[in-house]
């Protein structure tokens, strides 16, 4: 599928096309992996398609591939992070759930014990 024009107003676009910097700690054709600004445990890493797309659902509705790369992606970091298999992975979607930034973002959270249900 080919890439949607970058949308300006966008944090996540901005970082993906190096406007804005990050600590990005990995990447693939399709996705991007930077650490959270303000992390909630130890390991807290966004992963985010390249492409500008409003959530997860609306990612796998238009390239189901390019959310399984997101997924990969956050479970190489994972690995690279030495959190041995144990991480959380988190897609806030809508604004009662939490999410702050419409572009769909993973996040993978580990480092620490995890409580259910979370918060
Ligand atoms: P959401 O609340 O939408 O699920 O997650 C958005 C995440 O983006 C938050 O965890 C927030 O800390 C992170 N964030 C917001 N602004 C920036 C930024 O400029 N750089 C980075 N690396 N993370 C950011
Ligand atoms: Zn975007």
């Amino acid at each position: 599928m080919s890439p949607e024009p970058t949308d300006t107003g966008c944090l996540f676009c901005s970082i993906v096309a190096a406007d804005i910097p990050a600590d990005v700690v990995g990447e693939t054709e399709h996705s991007l992996a930077f650490r959270d600004v303000n992390p909630q445990a130890p390991t807290h890493v966004l992963v985010v398609p390249r492409r500008h797309v409003a959530n997860a659902g609306e990612l796998a509705e238009s390239a189901a591939d390019e959310l399984g790369d997101v997924v990969l992606l956050a479970r190489t970091v994972a690995d690279q992070d030495g959190l041995g298999g144990d991480y959380r992975l988190v897609f806030n979607t809508g604004e009662g759930a939490g999410q702050s930034v419409f572009h769909a973002h993973l996040h993978l959270l580990g480092g620490r014990a995890m409580k259910w249900p979370p918060g």
